[in-house]
């Protein structure tokens, strides 16, 4: 071993216990100055991690946990402030901040919708309406050719309403009814309609020969200047019997006493004192002519009863659609 080697071996030796006392002094340093902090961190997508760090800066930390922060994304607080213990880092995308502002931007429309609000005008106003009247129709059995006919004439009716109403800009937006009262009520029409079944008169139709100015019965010289329609008849007969009128007194309806080959009975729609011929019984003593004196209840308006003498005659004649003059007084 020579001198060289020596002083080699003492250097080394030296070396080694300044490092040993730089490693116990940096021990001790950071023993001493090294405080360590807890900071969350939560990322632009919501995800977050708490992390225990020696580190002050922002920037320094984020970096420790190889976060990159991109172009679009916004840090809170920002990447040169220093943070202390328990301390939040937040990393946003710039357009949720955006949307935020656009928030804020709504908010403020809202308010000039409201501003708006505050020029909306109401005032009060009465009009009058016609309350229109109502037809009602009364049902009525009525004699021969009656026509429906207005009992009561319909009158409208007037309604005083008051409105609230709103206008915008004066542009009416609403229209609220706060009270109505009535100033004349309504009238209704009362229309009375005749029930026809019983009463009709069909099958007639306008004779275009007139028997009576060939005929020379008084019956037919009476209604020379009448135009006869013609219709057909359910024909039948009876007398003055209890079997037949229910009664055997011989008046008819007319007042007057029936007579055999004068009398018919005809249905309301013909007129006591109507004249009707009868072209196939003009070989009867009347000459077919006959006068309307009698009702009956099963009498209809097509059908005629002819009066006879004996209840026998009336049997025989029994029934006979015949066609009929119907002359009218
Ligand atoms: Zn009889």
């Amino acid at each position: 071993m020579n001198k060289k080697d020596n002083a080699s071996v003492s250097l080394r030796k030296i070396l080694g216990i300044c490092l040993i006392f730089i490693f116990i002094m940096g021990i001790g340093v950071m023993a001493t100055n090294a405080k360590f902090v807890n900071v969350k961190i939560i990322l632009s997508s919501n995800y977050e991690m708490t992390v225990l760090t020696a580190k002050t800066k922002v920037a320094d930390i984020l970096e420790e946990n190889h976060i990159t922060v991109l172009e679009d994304e916004v840090v809170t607080p920002d990447l040169e402030a220093e943070i202390s213990d328990n301390k939040t880092i937040k990393i946003t995308k710039a357009s949720q901040v955006k949307q935020k502002v656009a928030e804020v931007e709504e908010s403020i429309t809202t308010e000039e919708i409201l501003q708006n609000y505050n020029s909306v005008k109401e005032k009060i106003i009465t009009e009058q309406i016609v309350i229109p009247y109502e037809t009602i129709t009364k049902e009525a059995t009525g004699e021969g050719t009656k026509q429906n006919r207005v009992v009561q004439n319909g009158i409208n009716g007037i309604k005083e309403v008051t409105y609230k109403v709103r206008y915008q800009n004066d542009v009416e937006i609403e229209k609220i009814e706060m009270s109505s009262k009535v100033i004349k009520q309504p009238v209704n029409k009362i229309v009375e309609v005749i029930t026809m079944k019983i009463t009709s008169r069909g099958g007639e139709r306008v004779a275009t020969t007139n028997p009576a100015l060939t005929a020379s019965t008084t019956l037919a010289k009476s209604v020379e200047g009448i135009t006869p329609t013609i219709r057909n008849f359910n024909t039948s007969a009876y007398c003055s019997c209890s079997k037949c009128c229910g009664k055997s007194t011989g008046i008819t309806a007319s007042g007057a006493r029936a007579s055999a080959w004068y009398t018919v009975a005809a249905g309301k729609g013909y007129k006591i004192g109507t004249i009707i011929y009868i072209p196939a019984l003009s070989n009867k003593p009347n000459g077919g002519w006959f006068k309307v004196q009698d009702r009956g209840g099963a009498i209809s308006n097509s059908k005629l009863d002819i009066y006879m003498d004996s209840h026998t005659s009336a049997l025989q004649y029994g029934r006979k659609t015949l066609e009929c003059y119907v002359y009218e007084p």
